[in-house]
């Protein structure tokens, strides 16, 4: 049977892995955008207590294998939390639905680097020579920068465009130059007509722009259909947002540079969270106070419904919310979460943080219009 490829769905990454794997010699499907009906596969075949994202998962690997993939190449997960079960529980799930899937499970490499060699060569029919696949995984990586990189840039201007939109617009036509972008040049050079064209949008100088910094679990803040799109929200609300994670770097240690203490996020969660405890919990603390040190005007933690390590954070986050002076605003994200009340909701946290600023900018209390 031939071996068809496929992988979750993460922000715009997919165009990367692609790529990669069809250089190694892989037929690929496609997954596609999460939606409703993934939701509803998903809530349907996982266990009801299960995290979101693995619902998610659950639901664009049905309907990836409704389209022919039968290998599901996915990551693990360490640490005390239920991200190192999500594959083998899927994959046990799959299996007694009557789908004998293969799972390819990669763990971080920099702590199981015989676990990713071995899952290469099983990812490489072609059988490329270890050169040839060091070539092609370091053009995947730069292809994966240059889509973070334009993200980056969506988030700087979409609050300041002149014309509501134009950002959104834009960013789709880039994506498209980038996902063309074949060799190691021609990824540089889409990248830089990609931020050109995105820094060109006509944009208000002299607007009041809020700045917030967005924490949480991996998988709710990397992709937006499981966010509902909160960082176009944000932006189109005049909101410049800053996520604490991107996948490039994902297998890094995430060292602050910006930071005039020059600390990591670890030393900056320290005093209130000395321990591990699994998935992105300690992360959320530590990048939130780094957040507050560097001024932002307030963050947003966003958390699967269920998720234990952000249930620990957001409770830790009430003291670092308190001791730095810095509002924080928490979702937990599921099926039922809907479009409209996280707007409102945020709209209102828009409006909190615009009277903080204009107070600690001119001294005067802005009282709100029905007040007047
Ligand atoms: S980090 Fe949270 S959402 Fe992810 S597996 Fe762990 S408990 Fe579930």
């Amino acid at each position: 049977m031939m071996r068809k490829v496929t992988f979750p769905h993460m922000g715009e990454s997919y165009r990367t892995f692609k790529m990669l794997l069809n250089d190694l010699g892989n037929e690929v499907v496609l997954p596609p955008r999460p939606s409703r009906k993934t939701l509803n596969l998903g809530v349907q075949y996982a266990p009801e207590f299960a995290c979101f994202p693995l619902k998610i998962l659950m639901g664009t690997y049905l309907e990836t294998i409704e389209k022919g993939a039968n290998v599901l190449v996915t990551s693990g997960g360490v640490g005390p939390c239920r991200a190192g079960l999500y594959a083998e529980l899927h994959k046990r799930i799959l299996h007694d639905m009557g789908h004998p899937v293969e799972m390819i499970v990669f763990e971080p490499p920099r702590l199981y680097p015989l676990n990713f060699i071995r899952n290469v060569y099983k990812l490489n029919p072609k059988r490329l020579s270890i050169k040839s696949i060091i070539e092609c995984i370091k053009r995947a990586w730069r292809k994966l920068q240059a889509l973070d990189n334009a993200e980056k840039a969506t988030h700087v201007v979409r609050p300041r465009e002149l014309t509501p939109g134009t950002t959104t617009k834009t960013y789709k036509k880039v994506l498209e130059w980038i996902d063309a972008a074949y060799t190691m040049d021609e990824i540089i050079e889409a990248e830089k007509a990609a931020l050109e064209e995105i820094y060109k949008i006509p944009q208000d100088p002299e607007r009041l722009v809020l700045k917030v910094g967005i924490v949480g679990e991996i998988y709710v803040l990397l992709e937006p259909a499981s966010n509902l799109e909160i960082e176009e929200t944000l932006g189109n609300l005049g909101v410049e947002v800053e996520r604490s994670m991107f996948l490039t770097g994902w297998t890094r240690d995430n060292t602050w540079k910006e930071t005039v203490e020059g600390m990591t996020v670890k030393d900056a969660a320290m005093p209130y969270l000395p321990e591990l405890i699994g998935g992105h919990g300690r992360d959320s603390i530590g990048n939130t106070v780094l957040y507050a040190k560097r001024n932002f005007d307030g963050v947003i933690q966003l958390a699967p419904f269920t998720c234990i390590p952000e249930i620990v954070a957001k409770t830790i986050l009430t003291s670092v919310s308190r001791d730095y002076n810095i509002p924080v605003l928490t979702f937990f994200l599921d099926e039922q979460t809907g479009k409209a009340g996280m707007t409102t909701r945020l709209e209102a946290f828009v409006d909190l943080m615009k009277r903080k600023k204009l107070l600690r900018k001119t001294g005067k209390i802005l009282r709100p219009a029905s007040a007047l």
